[in-house]
């Protein structure tokens, strides 16, 4: 058995980061930025008022109470030309309208009183610039918005889109093929025959693979046939940039993903990994297709996406090498987390939620490999490294895996 880490680096090691490509910024949410955009205009684009109210010359308001003439109207969008507030003088503005020749301040409203002959009382004094929103004051003409390698978020898109920034230059979306392997397996809703069992592992690969990011190639089931395995992997290599399997990886006599990865691949190295679930793994490139063997039991399979897989594609599609993993973080045993000594590290299926500033896991039930209801159930994996595992209050690392929840009370 070999660790996890050297799996897992060896597995990286031999992922590329693909291709930069240009795109329409909408679209880029979750891809990672190749090169930086730097703003070729400020926001905002011009100084503006931050608050419904009038324009006055601050100085005029000294002693308030005072009373003004109002000598016109600005409202968002329209154009300050022309408009000028002189001494004694104010101008209604709204939020965001561009500020008028001549002011200095604004008063709010809330601090004016409408009186008849079109003038206004000011309550209280203001001061020069007093709700004042400076061009540029959000982004500086020139200013590099967002950096190289940064994964785009939803507010990214409304940055680059403030800028008027419509394409942006990413690394480009893996295409990832997935296909399941085992002669026991079925699709579809028929009545299952005597030995037969439906195919769970690539729909949520597919799924995973989806939210991570990555376009899905979706291959189907391939029967226990080493000509059939062969040709699905030998076609997926000429369309997919990198490929899931499940199943036929182990120590049976029919696990053909193994035996057909080493004749394509000059690189396939099979491991047996000291973690449980997850242990066996195979991993080569056929051609220049990572390909990555998983366990064919529901849990193993999606464990090891996590573990290996999941960190690969977020390689090649430019994440940075301190952006790869979920977040593992230290937490407390709310139940006893138990296991037994064996040379592995267990990661088991958990329910981790947030209790007065901690985390707090629980089991979220038996932990078989082929118990995936389990883990629907679980949304983060604890790490328990090699012997009796934690009891309750102890100290135990967590990756999060899903959503963190409050404490059900
Ligand atoms: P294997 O790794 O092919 O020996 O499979 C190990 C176990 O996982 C067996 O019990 C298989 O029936 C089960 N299994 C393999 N592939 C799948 C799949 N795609 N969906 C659900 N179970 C599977
Ligand atoms: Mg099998």
């Amino acid at each position: 058995m070999i660790p996890l880490e050297e799996a897992r680096a060896h597995v990286l090691a031999r992922v590329q980061r693909l291709d930069t490509v240009e795109r329409e910024t909408d679209a880029a949410r979750g891809l990672v930025l190749a090169e930086p955009v730097v703003a070729a205009e400020p926001v905002p684009p011009f100084d503006n008022s931050a608050m419904d109210g009038y324009a006055v010359r601050a100085a005029d308001t000294e002693g308030a109470p005072v009373e003004l003439d109002v000598v016109g109207t600005l409202a968002a969008g329209a154009d300050p030309a022309g408009v000028h507030v002189g001494a004694g003088q104010a101008v209604r503005i709204m939020t965001g309208a561009a500020l008028p020749e001549g002011a200095d301040a604004i008063v709010m409203v809330e601090a004016t009183t409408v009186l008849d002959g079109g003038r206004v009382r000011i309550a209280t004094a203001a001061a020069r610039e007093d709700h004042f929103r400076r061009a540029g004051e959000d982004i500086a003409l020139g200013d590099v918005v967002v950096g190289a390698g940064t994964v785009l978020t939803a507010v990214h898109l409304g940055v680059l889109a403030s800028i008027g920034a419509a394409k942006v230059s990413v690394v480009r979306r893996a295409r990832v093929g997935v296909l399941s392997t085992g002669d026991e397996l079925v699709e579809g809703t028929a009545p299952l025959r005597p030995g037969q069992l439906r195919d769970s592992n690539r729909h949520s690969l597919i799924a995973h693979v989806a939210a991570d990011g990555c376009k899905v190639v979706d291959l189907g089931l391939v029967r226990d046939d080493r000509d059939a395995v062969a040709a699905a992997i030998t076609g997926a290599s000429m369309s997919c940039d990198a490929l899931l399997t499940s199943g036929g990886v182990s120590m049976g006599d029919y696990d053909e993903v193994k035996a057909v990865l080493s004749e394509l691949s000059d690189d396939m190295r099979w491991m047996q990994m000291a973690i449980r679930p997850a242990k066996p793994f195979a991993f080569g490139t056929v051609g220049t297709m990572p390909v990555f063997g998983l366990p064919g039991n529901p849990v193993s399979s999606l464990v090891s996406y996590e573990l290996l897989a999941r960190p690969s594609l977020r390689k090649m599609m430019g994440h940075p090498d301190d952006d790869l993993d979920r977040p593992r973080l230290a937490a407390v045993a709310g139940g006893p987390l138990l296991r037994w000594p064996d040379g592995k590290v267990h990661f088991a299926r958990v329910v981790a939620c947030v209790d007065g500033g901690q985390i707090v896991v629980r089991s979220a039930g038996g932990q078989g490999s082929h118990q995936l209801a389990v883990m629907g159930a679980a949304n983060a994996l604890a790490v328990l490294p090699d012997g009796d595992g934690v009891d309750t209050g102890g100290a135990v690392d967590v990756i999060v895996t899903g959503e963190l929840r409050p404490l059900p009370r």
